[in-house]
């Protein structure tokens, strides 16, 4: 059997690596330690290049939303908006505007809360839940500056035809956004 870490195949007691009885949630023979497999949180946006509530004039083709061009496994090379893992106690509102920084280079006041939605992630061999928390955010005349460990390279989509995206959860919340944009 291959050895497991923490995620739904975890096969070891991650306190004294006793063989587990069975799968999450389950609780240790020899030490009784308990172990469960919850969804980790993160946070992502769907940044608008413009504000949903201001006319746009003759344009009338929709507002557009970045995306970016994963420059690392899972998923390298596909297309992805921008966001991340929380960290630790980090609320994920918190942890948007972080990654934005980090991602983007850029500074964001979160508008509102698309909702969250359940995913999986794989990561060391094992593929883990993810809760997926999204924002929507408009970016307004700040410009981008990739960082080349995350991204190589960055677009803008119409909102309202939308290419598929590298996670399901991504596809949801774009969708989301769109609905509540046309609102
Ligand atoms: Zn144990």
């Amino acid at each position: 059997m291959t050895p497991r870490g923490y995620g739904p195949g975890a096969s070891f007691c991650p306190r004294c690596a006793a063989a587990l009885p069975g799968p999450p949630p389950t609780a240790c023979g020899d030490c009784g330690y308990q172990l469960f497999v919850n969804a980790r949180p993160t946070a992502g946006l769907v940044l608008l290049d413009r504000d949903p509530e201001r006319p746009s004039g003759v344009d009338d083709s929709g507002p557009r939303f970045l995306a970016l061009r994963r420059a690392a496994e899972p998923m390298i090379g596909r297309w992805e908006t921008p966001g991340g893992f929380c960290d630790g106690w980090e609320h994920p509102a918190d942890a948007a505007v972080r990654e934005a920084r980090e991602e983007l280079g850029v500074e964001l006041t979160l508008g509102d809360c698309l909702g969250m939605f359940i995913g999986s992630y794989e990561f060391q061999d094992e593929v883990l839940p993810v809760l997926d928390v999204f924002f929507l955010a408009t970016l307004d005349d700040q410009s981008i500056v990739l960082n080349p460990a995350e991204a190589t390279e960055s677009r803008w989509f119409p909102l309202f035809d939308p290419p598929p995206l590298a996670f399901a959860t991504m596809d949801q919340a774009v969708r989301a956004a769109a609905h509540r944009v046309r609102r």
